[in-house]
């Protein structure tokens, strides 16, 4: 085992974290009852834990560390701006280097006209940032009316009032009074779990019409702006079928409704493109990035404006609006040493030609598993669901994600980091992901299906 020494024991750590630590989504009396596993290091995309054990992260972090962990260049690159310019704000006509560079980066590499940047410090406040971007942009356009944002139910914004209130996670909605007003939700396109003998292409069809109803129903000069993630992530991986961002995309020109793409997940090469957007052919007025605009190295987020918002937002004025951290010089430099590693050794190509096309073959192959219903894939982004009967699509008998924690457990307990979403089991793992740790990844993912399968038989829960 490989020991290491400059820390306190395991258990010691585990007690003060849970004197003093308050965790993110998490039920703190149980974890304090179990104890936090303590990641000590990372390299590639295995991380460490406080005992030694080397845990391969089938997560990317939370989504996020698409370069692998461990990269010179980004500590180098941090180390570089914090000695020349470690803070400076990009508030009251000044500006700094890393905040142009990037913007300028983002700029170019975002599509279409997508060429005006507003930085923020992670994905819920960009999200933010949007929700007063749209409702100020019509204001400015001289309909103030024009205000109500409509989001999904399972989609994923973040944690904040605003991007929580768009999201659509019931858990979240049902504490500290969310939504707030002027947001309302559709339905998602998950057809495994919705789509009953529907076609997934008339389902697709289905749920993207709903959109239409709902600005039908309140008016279309009441709404100001559609947001989703082009795969849902947090919401399962939730692939949709392909007749639906067409539609989509449809409904939002013909009733001039903007377009927030939340790319947060999506970005930066986890769907095969640079941009889900490209992925699935969306022309949005706004995406929101994160995540992996710094694979996760430093805290930073944006919103990618169109030359139209951005043009009348400017005419209008001050846009009183801004975070501390906005444009963080070291987010910045940070970000584009990761963009640099991103573009440099094409990790996108990875995730398309290389590593991307086994993955799928080998992620497709666990629907032959008997708890499994269905595998979808989608580059780097995959999930299964996990059913006591696959032909009826059945949710298990027991309440929902019951099944879904035993098996992240035994994963967990594998070393092998995939998250459930209710009983779907998830992963997104860091693009430099080669062939050999796709044969790790199965084999301790079917290693998992299976100690699950016994054990929820044992316990009378596979019904
Ligand atoms: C993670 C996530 C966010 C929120 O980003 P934070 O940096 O956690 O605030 C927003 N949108 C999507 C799609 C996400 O996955």
């Amino acid at each position: 085992m490989n020991m290491i020494t400059n820390h306190l024991p395991t258990a010691e750590l585990q007690a003060l974290d849970a004197a003093h630590h308050m965790h993110p989504f998490t039920a703190g009396a149980e974890l304090a009852a179990k104890g936090a596993r303590v990641i000590t290091r990372a390299k590639g995309v295995w991380i460490t834990d406080s005992e030694g054990e080397e845990i391969l992260d089938a997560m990317a972090g939370l989504w996020c560390v698409n370069i692998g962990y461990g990269r010179e260049e980004l500590a180098e690159a941090a180390a570089r701006q914090m000695r020349e310019l470690p803070f400076y704000n990009t508030f009251f006509q000044t500006t700094h280097v890393p905040a142009i560079a990037l913007a300028q980066r983002l700029a170019e590499m975002a599509p279409g006209d997508l060429n005006h940047v507003f930085f923020a410090s992670g994905g819920s406040d960009a999200n933010d940032t949007n929700l007063r971007l749209v409702r100020h942009y019509w204001a400015s356009k001289g309909k103030p009316e024009k205000s109500i944002v409509i989001g999904r139910k399972n989609g994923y914004h973040g944690s904040s009032m605003g991007s929580g209130s768009m999201g659509g996670m019931k858990g979240i909605h049902a504490q500290g009074g969310l939504p707030i007003p002027g947001i309302v939700h559709i339905n998602q396109p998950d057809w495994w779990s919705e789509g009953g003998d529907m076609t997934p292409e008339d389902f697709g069809l289905a749920r993207a019409r709903e959109l239409e109803d709902k600005i039908a129903e309140l008016g279309e000069d009441r709404v100001a702006a559609f947001i989703a993630e082009p795969i849902q992530g947090a919401g399962g991986v939730i692939v949709p079928p392909s007749t639906y961002w067409p539609e989509i995309q449809r409904i939002c020109d013909e009733h001039e409704i903007l377009l927030i793409a939340d790319e947060v997940i999506c970005g930066f090469g986890r769907t095969g493109s640079m941009f889900g957007t490209q992925t699935y052919q969306i022309r949005p007025d706004i995406m929101t990035v994160a995540k992996g605009l710094s694979s996760g190295y430093a805290p930073i987020g944006a919103s990618i404006v169109s030359d139209e918002v951005a043009r009348t937002i400017d005419e209008a004025g001050e846009f009183a609006h801004g975070y501390t951290y906005s444009g963080h010089p070291v987010s910045c430099a940070v970000a584009l040493a990761n963009l640099d590693i991103l573009v440099g050794e094409d990790l996108v190509g990875n995730v398309a030609d290389r590593t991307g096309p086994y993955l799928k073959e080998k992620w497709e192959q666990l629907v032959d598993h008997p708890l499994v219903g269905e595998a979808k894939i989608k580059g780097f982004m995959a999930s299964v669901a996990m059913t006591p009967d696959k032909a009826a699509r059945a949710p298990f008998l027991a309440s929902k994600g019951t099944v879904g924690a035993i098996a992240r457990g035994h994963c967990f307990d594998g070393n092998l980091i995939m998250r459930h979403v209710g009983d779907r089991m998830i992963i997104s793992p860091p693009l430099t992901l080669s062939k050999p740790e796709v044969d790790v990844l199965i084999e301790r993912a079917v290693r998992a299906l299976d100690l699950t399968l016994a054990e929820i038989k044992d316990k009378g829960l596979y019904r």
